[in-house]
This record gives structure tokens, sequence and C-alpha cells, in this order.
């Protein structure tokens, strides 16, 4: 009943993209502050996902709000030579790596498809290799449709990875079969796997030096402001760190996960700013709000009040306050971001507790 909810959600939602005006070409919540660039592609809403052939053979994928990537090679390994690369022997047809499997509006079904459709665009004979950028649902949950239709699959990840995912059980995500304790190469397909741990353990930056893209999922939301909650990052410092980690790379493109777009150094750059305004905001609300009349008020401190020594209250007031200041700053400095006002809340909220505990 969901599935088939989140279907239709999907296909009216793909509908209005491809019909909508270029500025605005995703539903716009009510009183949204929306002001994200134009998308690279729309999704096809007959089918419920784009490809986008790169050359070189790299494809980049989306069903509008989630990015995979593709890549295909006459040195991966074919289904007559084993479990092991050609070892320089050149297939007569190539062989795909699949980079993530991600679910948002993507079906099964619509997964499946599109990875026909790769093999079709691509020549290839199938889907060797299958990476994991990181252990969430989100952006491997339709892991399962590629072991499904091509079993002898090799899925490699960190080792991080594999192991959260052997405690989690879930058919949805097949455990790799090849863990890696530290960044490694999947030489047949140029694949340059680097730990990033800046968004959960364990999540990779994936470079394709011949092509110089690199993937880096669920850091950088080029156009936009993150995903709530600095993307759930699971440290901030971490993922304020992976902003100059990602630079250090020689990239022309960055397949970042989300949104309406892929990005350039120059969204990374914007969104180190943004964030390091936010600390600013964050570090001079605390400074300049003080916390002595809002536990006069309530009574923090007084026996007689029913708030005696209810410091929740107490912090819950005051560093409320201190967000809304951070925001409301923000807001006014970043509106050529998009959803500036829908999270950046939370985001001040995040690196408050940052600067307190970290
Ligand atoms: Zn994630």
């Amino acid at each position: 009943m969901k599935i088939q909810f989140l279907c239709l959600a999907c296909l009216a939602c793909l509908a209005a993209v491809a019909f909508a005006d270029a500025q605005h070409p995703f539903p716009v919540p009510a009183g949204a502050r929306f002001n994200a660039t134009t998308p690279n592609t729309y999704p096809d809403p007959n089918k419920g996902y784009g490809i986008i052939d790169y050359g070189s053979g790299i494809y980049i994928f989306t069903e509008g709000a989630y990015w995979g990537m593709a890549v295909a090679s006459d040195r991966g390994r074919s289904r007559n030579n084993g479990n092991g690369y050609s070892n320089g022997r050149r297939n007569t047809r190539p062989t795909l790596l699949i980079i993530d499997a991600p679910t948002g509006f993507f079906t099964p079904q619509t997964y499946g498809n599109m990875l026909n459709e790769l093999l079709d665009m691509s020549g290839a004979s199938t889907v060797s290799d299958m990476l994991y950028s990181h252990q969430h649902t989100d952006h491997i949950g339709n892991a399962f449709v590629v072991k499904q239709n091509f079993p002898n699959v090799l899925i490699h990840a960190h080792s991080d990875t594999c192991k959260r995912l052997r405690q989690r059980n879930d058919p949805r995500r097949p455990v790799p079969c090849h863990c890696y304790s530290r960044g490694f190469t999947l030489s047949p397909f140029d694949i340059e796997a680097t730990d990033l741990h800046a968004h959960v353990i364990g999540n990779l930056a994936i470079y394709h030096s011949p092509s110089k893209i690199l993937m880096a999922i669920d850091i950088v939301f080029p156009g936009w402001i993150p995903f709530r909650d600095l993307a759930v990052a699971a440290y901030t410092p971490d993922f304020v760190a992976a902003h100059d980690t990602i630079l250090e790379y020689d990239f022309d493109l960055l397949v970042s996960g989300h949104l309406c777009r892929l990005g350039h150094r120059q969204d990374v750059i914007t969104q180190k700013e943004y964030i390091a305004d936010l600390f600013q905001y964050a570090t001079d609300a605390m400074a300049n709000i003080p916390s002595t009349p809002f536990a006069q008020a309530l009574g923090t401190f007084d026996p007689n009040s029913p708030n005696f020594q209810n410091y929740w209250a107490l912090f819950d007031q005051w560093f409320d306050a201190c967000d809304r200041n951070c925001s409301d700053r923000a807001i006014a400095k970043w509106g050529r971001l998009g959803a500036v006002d829908i999270w950046t809340y939370g985001h001040c909220a995040k690196i408050g507790e940052s600067i307190r505990i970290d």
C-alpha cells in the first residue's frame, strides 16, 4: 500500500518536474524560499528515472532526488573468467560497476528497468561489480535488485559499512563480499575509494580520475542547503572537515547524491562558506544572548517555582533563542540557496551543540 502510494506520488512529482518552469522544477512548499539552479537532467516521467551518458564509460542516473553512478569497463570480470578480474585481458563486451542503489522515488521495478537500460546503453554483458558509498538504506536499499538479477555480482564496501550491514541483516542491503578496512581501488574501473567518515562511519569518497568525477554522498548539496541536521552527520567536526577533503581532489564534476543537479567546485566552496557563517552566528548568539532572563522567568533557581532545577526547560528555551537568532541571520543572507528557510534552524541547533560539546 505504502509502496503504491509512493509510486503515485513519484509519478505526480516527476510529471510536475517534466513540465514545470525551469526555475521551479520541483513542487515548492507553500511559503518556501526556493532558489535552486536548473537541474542537469529531468527524469523521464514515464520511466521514473533519467540517465546521463557522461562519456568515457561513465553513466550517472537519477530518479529526480537521488543520484548514483555506473562505470563500464572491458577489463571487468566477465561471466567466463571466474571470480578474478580479467588480468589485463580485454573482454569482448564491457561489464558494469554500479555505485549505489537508491530508493527515494525509485521502486524496485523502475530501478531494475534502469539497470537494463544501462546494459543496453553501455553494451555491457552483465553487472559484475557493485560499490556501496555508505550503509544508509535510502542510498543502497535497492541493492537486492542488483543481486537478484546478477547473482554473481561482487559487492564492495568499507569494512565499517559491512559490519553495520551484518548487524542489521536487512534483505534489501546484501552484505558485501569484499570489505576493505581502508581506502582501496577497483582498478578495472579506474575507481579509487578513500575513507571519508564524514557523514557516517565507513562512507567513501569515490574518485574516477580519467574523467575527474568525484562521488561523495550526503556532504554537499549543490544549490541547496544540506538535508536536515547537517545531513544527519554522525560527528559535526568530521562533516565540516570533509569540505576541505573534497576540495583536495582534482575534480570537474561532483556526484553528491541528492536533488536536482550535479555539483562543481564552487558548490563545495559555497556550502563551506554557509557552514562557516552558521558557526559564527551560533557562536555570536551564545555570547550575546544571556541565559539569566530565561532562568528568572522560569524560576529555575527559585525553590517555590514548579520549574525549580528544571534545567532541561532552561536549556530548551535558551538554546531555542540562540538557534533562532543564528537561523534568522543565515536565512537573511543565504536566500540564494534552496530551502534555506526549511532546515537552517536545525543546522544552527546541531552546530550550537557541537560548539558546546565537541
Ligand atoms: Zn546517508
